[in-house]
């Protein structure tokens, strides 16, 4: 078997890809950033990959992982790698959970995340009815400081949409963040744990305050505080001085591409809980070996995932299953939009009593009704499906 093309279109808000062969088996997946960048790079990515084995997947993801980066320039090959395991599952008849080394769960435990959505500490308990974990977006991370005045000292515009985003904070600012935090969990109580998405941009010195406020709480984690996410890079000794200066538990690594970048943070033990996403990291099997390895070293996992995205969601249920004890759950919205009938083979309702139970069907799981699907490609994506 051997790759004839790679394509990309829109459906809904994100780039599907397939990645076609000669022998009739079509691998999907989703990248998780703008399809005018993926149209770009696809001539590139063609003159490597067309003519290659799918089913070896290893040799071939080593032909392109040269040209991926940091969040979001991993997401291209990252996706193309779950969309060559796909096929992989496909033609072997097996659940890429299989091919990964089989599953260690049934069912894959999920936290609810409402993005910035959540206006208020009664919103997030309403929206987090039936899950076990759930996360808000505060400070820098939830745009929260555009909205307030005397929080920060800083006062950087960071571009449109993006506001203050890093600086040293007032009293007045600190103390809001921890009453807000405190009223959160007031709300959930201790039957549905609640993790924060902060950042980046705090500085050390604010952010062990923070933690440490927090600490009777005993919050699930406090995600990003000082870089991730919008931020190309990782301080391994600054999450390292925040993490032994609390108890509560530190987690990054949304943005980070690759294991040779989670290296440090795993081996100096600087975070407690590291967050990969499939689709940034460099795909699945990537995101299998950090955890094992993590697991070596008493770090949890809680793996990144956006929106709802079908192919990532796969991607996320496929991985998860398999990864060892110090997996947490993965990110994930309510969901279960009426166009998830473009699909066969997801869970319905996909979450129950805040897990998604894992498929035995091949591949990532999930077959398009090309029909249903083909009404949401644009017009200059008609062709996708030919
Ligand atoms: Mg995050």
């Amino acid at each position: 078997m051997k790759i004839t093309d790679v394509r990309c279109a829109t459906i809904k808000q994100y780039p599907v890809i397939r990645v076609v062969t000669d022998e009739g088996i079509d691998g999907f997946s989703q990248v998780e950033f703008y399809k005018p960048y993926v149209k770009a790079q696809l001539p590139l990515y063609r003159s490597i990959l067309l003519g290659q084995k799918p089913t070896e997947v290893e040799r071939t993801v080593r032909s392109i992982r040269k040209l991926g980066g940091f969040k979001p320039w991993g997401s291209l090959v990252s996706a193309i790698e779950v969309a060559l395991w796909d096929i992989a599952g496909k033609a072997a008849g097996l659940p890429i959970h299989r091919l990964l080394g089989g599953k260690l769960r049934d069912r894959v435990r999920v936290y609810n995340t409402g993005g910035v959505g959540y206006a208020s500490p009664t919103e997030l308990r309403q929206g987090s009815e039936g899950f076990t974990i759930a996360k808000y977006a505060t400070a820098y991370h939830g745009g929260e400081f555009e909205k307030l005045s005397g929080h920060t000292i800083g006062d950087w515009d960071g571009g449109p949409g993006r506001g203050i985003n890093r600086g040293p904070l007032t009293e007045r600012g600190l103390q809001h963040q921890i009453e807000k935090v405190y009223a959160l969990k007031e709300q959930l109580g201790d039957g549905i744990g609640l993790a924060m998405d902060c950042g980046p941009g705090w500085t050390l010195a604010d952010a062990i305050r923070f933690a440490k406020a927090l600490e009777p709480l005993n919050l699930m984690w406090l995600e990003d505080l000082i870089t991730g996410d919008y931020s190309p890079y990782t301080s391994p000794g600054l999450y390292r001085d925040l993490t032994t200066s609390t108890t509560t538990p530190i987690h990054t690594g949304e943005q980070i591409y690759l294991r040779q970048n989670f290296m440090d943070l795993i081996e100096h033990r600087a975070v407690d809980v590291i967050g990969p996403d499939p689709l940034d990291v460099g795909g699945l099997a990537e995101l299998k070996w950090i955890a094992e390895y993590a697991d070596l070293h008493s770090i949890s996992i809680a793996p990144h995932g956006i929106g709802d995205g079908i192919f990532g969601l796969a991607a996320l249920i496929q991985v998860s299953s398999t990864l060892p004890q110090n997996f947490i759950a993965f990110e994930c919205p309510r969901i279960d939009p009426p166009w998830y009938d473009i699909v066969q083979g997801l869970p319905s309702p996909v979450i129950q009593d805040g897990f998604v139970t894992v498929g035995d069907q091949p591949g990532l799981g999930v077959v398009f009704n090309v029909e249903a699907a083909k009404s949401y490609l644009s017009s200059d994506d008609l062709d996708f499906f030919d």
